[in-house]
């Protein structure tokens, strides 16, 4: 069991508080706070507890050098602008910090520069780790998105301190990710989309161990269709998963997990030229498939509908595309509307599942795409484990 800051005594404790204020910037300005305003419950919390709250994160990839694009300085003044006071440090080790953290009130908040502007960070090197514990007493981790990474200030660090803490945030994909792989209900359904199989493999056969039903759109689907038999055209395919897929099936057979792949789809001549309808599973030689079709989007209605439990993990087809986006939006605005835990994760789906405003309906979106699916893979995480030792 993670345990949550809301069983912490954090009373003139420096605090140090694993944010994740990788955003979005332009001409240095945060043009999408919702990483921000994600972490404020913890970092109220924190401050109200009295404690020294000190914010570190990473933002881009600086590759451990200091680049002025991904300084996290203009964070600090949107912070400052928009949200709440917050002092900022030009760096996140050494003497300056120290400083800077040793003027820190009760209740006050620092953020340190940029962490990933030191190669100990994404190396995890001892070093590096040690500086951070110089001004550490308390740890907290609110950043799901990066638990997956053996970096120094989400596994290193902690792996130092003795009292350390889930954030809310943290906490609850830790509770929406425990129960989707230790009690789910059933019937379980899983949606698989996006390019590539061979991105998925492992994600894939940990699901066949899970889940009831796994229902297969995107590019991926022309794999699986093309190893069932069925004519694909000129869509993608990736020939070498074809031995691949042959034991996904075999072992879904083993495990009585149900595959549904499309039934007919839209296609084009090109990449996102004219728009076809294909009313058939089989693709005519001269066209390549782009989104799932109408009548898979009422198979899967039909199957999902019954399901108590959905994982959602990329899009159905080209959605960033209006013409082949309608697979993609019909699922998200489906699973606004079922009666059963839903979880989405991944970059994509989340985006579409926002642009229908179907995530405020949905039991959880994940702010984890790499993580998230790490998580279902593995069924733990680094930066999580940590938290538990
Ligand atoms: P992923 O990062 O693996 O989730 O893949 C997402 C990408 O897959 C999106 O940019 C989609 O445009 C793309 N995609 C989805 N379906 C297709 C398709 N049928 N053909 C080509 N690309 C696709």
């Amino acid at each position: 069991m993670v345990k949550s800051v809301e069983s912490a005594n954090f009373e003139g404790k420096r605090v140090f508080v694993r944010v994740d204020f990788n955003v979005p910037l332009k001409d240095g300005i945060v043009t999408d706070d919702t990483r921000i305003r994600e972490a404020i419950k913890t970092i109220e919390f924190i401050k109200e507890k009295k404690g020294k709250v000190i914010l570190a994160s990473h933002l881009g990839r600086p590759k451990g050098e200091f680049k002025k694009e991904f300084s996290l300085n203009p964070v600090a003044d949107y912070i400052n602008s928009n949200f709440f006071k917050v002092k900022f440090v030009d760096d996140c080790i050494g003497e300056k910090v120290v400083n800077a953290v040793n003027e820190l009130k009760n209740g006050e908040i620092l953020l340190l520069e940029n962490l990933r502007f030191y190669k100990g960070e994404e190396k995890n090197l001892d070093d590096f780790c040690d500086e951070l514990k110089k001004i550490t007493d308390v740890y907290v981790n609110d950043a799901f998105g990066t638990s997956h990474r053996k970096h120094a200030s989400v596994y290193g660090l902690p792996r130092r301190v003795e009292e350390k803490y889930a954030g809310f945030l943290l906490q609850k994909e830790v509770n929406y990710f425990e129960k989707l792989l230790q009690s789910p209900d059933r019937p379980f359904g899983a949606i698989l989309g996006g390019a590539k199989v061979s991105d998925k493999i492992g994600v894939i056969e940990s699901l066949i161990n899970l889940v009831d039903k796994i229902f297969i759109g995107g590019a991926m689907a022309y794999t699986f269709l093309k190893y069932k038999g069925y004519s694909i055209g000129k869509s993608l395919v990736e020939d070498e998963q074809l031995e691949t897929v042959k034991n996904i099936y075999k072992k879904a057979e083993e495990e009585g997990v149900e595959i549904f792949t499309p039934v007919d789809h839209v296609c084009s001549a090109e990449f996102c030229g004219e728009k076809e309808i294909i009313n058939d599973v089989n693709i005519p030689d001269n066209l390549m498939g782009l989104d799932i079709g109408e009548k898979t989007i009422e198979l899967y209605r039909s199957q999902l509908s019954k399901c108590k439990t959905v994982l959602w993990n990329g899009p159905m087809g080209v959605f960033e595309d209006e013409r082949y986006s309608k697979g993609t939006f019909e699922i998200a605005n489906l699973l606004a509307n079922i009666d059963a835990v839903v979880v989405v994760g991944g970059g994509d789906s989340v985006s579409a599942v926002k642009k229908t405003g179907a995530d405020k309906k949905l039991s959880h979106v994940s702010t984890g795409g790499g993580a998230s699916l790490e998580y279902i893979e593995l069924g733990h995480l680094p930066g999580i484990d940590v938290l538990k030792e």
